[in-house]
């Protein structure tokens, strides 16, 4: 029997550049002691208090069918965050929750994207969006952004992208680089969807990630509340991930399609889970800076380790929980370097390949552990490229 071309050619029939990931995992199982710095997994779990709102919550009845746009009050409370967050006047009708930041991702390409439609990304980009874009029927076109400029978007770079595109996907901070946009990068972004008359999909899952100066969300500039919707998500400002919860923020309209496609497709977020979602939101910012001030310290301490390394760089980055390392020096490409570290030092890192063209020659090292293995690991690592390069 035939299968549609549209679920085939989910992964492009392109090498995905996770073997490294899957061997150090087979390794662990076979009782080998790897320290994985792969994905973006807290080494925390969700806060009890978290939990215990959830059971309460379930444990008083809210285990039926829940609201599908999400329920009036979490919807309201993600308006309030989003207002305050970025000064843009939010309501609960721009508000829709999602299964995570994820199936925000795949509503907003199908919102936006008819089939066989240009959808533009940046490169390196977090691995799901070539396939959930062409899940969503469109044609997943990479925009390369450059090493050399910190992997910042330029105008160049953009200008170079095919015209008629109908959307544009931004990431900032940056999953796998981590780096912030500048405000004039982004001021740069929403001229050029706006001269296009393009959307701008905008994920901010990091937006409680920031390492240095401050997160600017460019739904926030001149014009673009009407033509942006903002990925936002629970996974990793409260180490929610295993919750599955997150929303999109979009004009009233684009709402209104995006509640049909969830009845059509998830049917919404267990209630539970939305109240848990709701707890956490309400709980303030103390539990929020625990969850994420692990990694300002832990990128201190990897900035301080790799300062004098003389066989790799630190991409210069001021967010999320992943440090970008330039190994090129080593001659090698990041999937080799990172196989060669798994097997030499019992290290998983992710090959920069796994992020798209443009993060070639890098690795990207997820700051998941705790701090005193994490910064062995580094200092094994820097050596290990040392050897490599001399
Ligand atoms: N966007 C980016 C950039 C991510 O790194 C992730 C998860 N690693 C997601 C979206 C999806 O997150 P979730 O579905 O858990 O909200």
């Amino acid at each position: 029997m035939r299968i549609s071309k549209r679920i085939e050619n989910i992964l492009g029939g392109e090498a995905d550049g996770w073997g490294v990931f899957y061997k150090a995992r087979a390794m662990k199982a076979a009782g080998e002691d790897v320290l994985e710095l792969t994905i973006g997994e807290h080494d925390r779990k969700t806060d009890p208090a978290i939990l215990r709102a959830m059971h309460e919550s379930a444990l008083s009845g809210n285990t039926g069918y829940a609201e599908v746009p999400g329920s009036a009050a979490l919807r309201k409370a993600i308006a309030r965050r989003v207002t305050a967050r970025t000064g843009v006047q939010t309501e609960s009708d721009n508000v829709i929750v999602t299964t995570g930041g994820q199936a925000g991702l795949f509503a907003s390409h199908m919102a936006v994207c008819d089939t066989g439609d240009v959808a533009l990304y940046l490169d390196p980009y977090y691995t799901t969006y070539p396939g959930t874009i062409r899940a969503a029927g469109a044609n997943a076109t990479p925009v390369p952004t450059r090493a050399e400029n910190g992997f910042q978007p330029t105008k160049d770079d953009l200008e170079s992208a095919p015209t008629g595109a109908r959307s544009l996907l931004i990431n900032s901070p940056n999953n796998p680089t981590g780096v912030v946009y500048a405000p004039d990068t982004l001021a740069m972004i929403a001229d050029f969807v706006t001269t296009r008359d393009m959307w701008l999909i905008s994920d901010e899952v990091y937006d409680t990630q920031i390492w240095q100066g401050q997160h600017l969300s460019p739904r926030a500039l001149p014009g673009m509340a009407a033509r942006t919707l903002v990925i936002g998500s629970m996974s990793k400002s409260h180490a929610m991930t295993g919750s599955r919860i997150g929303w999109i923020i979009a004009p009233r309209d684009i709402v209104t399609h995006l509640i049909n496609l969830s009845t059509c497709t998830t049917y919404g977020v267990p209630g539970f889970i939305q109240d848990a979602a709701l707890f956490a939101l309400n709980a303030g910012d103390t539990l929020e800076r625990d969850v994420s001030e692990v990694f300002a310290r832990r990128r201190r301490l990897g900035q301080k380790i790799l300062a004098g390394a003389n066989a790799l760089s630190l991409v210069p980055s001021s967010g999320a929980m992943y440090l970008m390392l330039d190994i090129r020096a080593t001659g090698l490409s990041g999937e080799d370097f990172a196989y060669r570290l798994l097997e030499a030092e019992r290290i998983a890192v992710m090959p920069g390949e796994s992020f798209g063209h443009a993060a070639a020659g890098h690795v990207r090292v997820a700051m998941t552990v705790e701090d005193r293995r994490f910064a062995d690991a580094l200092k094994r690592l820097a050596d290990f490229a040392a050897g490599l390069a001399g």
